[in-house]
């Protein structure tokens, strides 16, 4: 058998599964989110921002699982805003959660509501993100990819490239954007200077 035969036979079997990348993703009324679910996202993604969460790591599910609600209810009751900002969220055990979802906008970085915000859950200015938030980070926008959510041609930015007054994400996290796969297209500075 010819390697592209075998090749669409494995593609053939995985359609038959019925599987989803998305059953990878903790839906936000499985970890309990108060706000309901919005759909207003104006069309695919052609940036992804990174963001920290500026919370202490977690590593058990039920660890990440409160600091997911922990969030939530940070910007519900202290910044009085109707929903959390950004679209995803990466605990230090591997999992996403899904935050606002593939089809909200978010204020994760307000020029941009309808590009994608993932916040990994920590600071990681003195210690980096493990290997299984990593590799859950690029399922995840291979996810996005499939689902036709992210460009393809998309490009990766970390918050502090779109704004000066953020330490967001911390300096190890933010160095590892540049460490992932080629194909994960990492964009430049989106301001000039920070030098005002
Ligand atoms: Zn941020």
């Amino acid at each position: 058998m010819h390697f592209i035969q075998i090749l669409l036979l494995l593609a053939l079997a995985a359609a038959s599964t019925g599987y989803d990348c998305n059953d990878f993703i903790i839906p936000r009324e499985e970890w309990g989110a108060v706000a309901p679910r919005k759909d207003d996202i104006k069309s695919s993604a052609g940036r992804v921002f990174v963001h920290h969460t500026n919370t202490r790591e977690c590593i058990t599910d039920d660890e990440c699982m409160s600091s997911v609600k922990e969030f939530e209810a940070f910007h519900r009751e202290i910044l009085g805003d109707e929903d959390l900002d950004v679209h995803f969220l990466i605990g230090g055990n591997g999992l996403i959660y899904e935050g606002l979802g593939w089809d909200a906008q978010g204020l994760h970085t307000p020029e941009f509501p309808n590009d994608f915000g993932v916040a990994f859950i920590g600071t990681f200015n003195d210690s980096p993100a493990n290997e299984l938030m990593m590799n859950a980070f690029e399922d995840l926008i291979e996810c996005g990819i499939e689902n036709g959510k992210i460009d393809v041609f998309h490009s990766l930015y970390g918050h502090k490239d779109a704004r000066c007054s953020t330490m967001c994400p911390g300096a190890h996290l933010y160095n590892q954007l540049k460490q992932l796969k080629p194909s994960f297209h990492r964009g430049g500075k989106l301001i000039k200077s920070c030098d005002l």
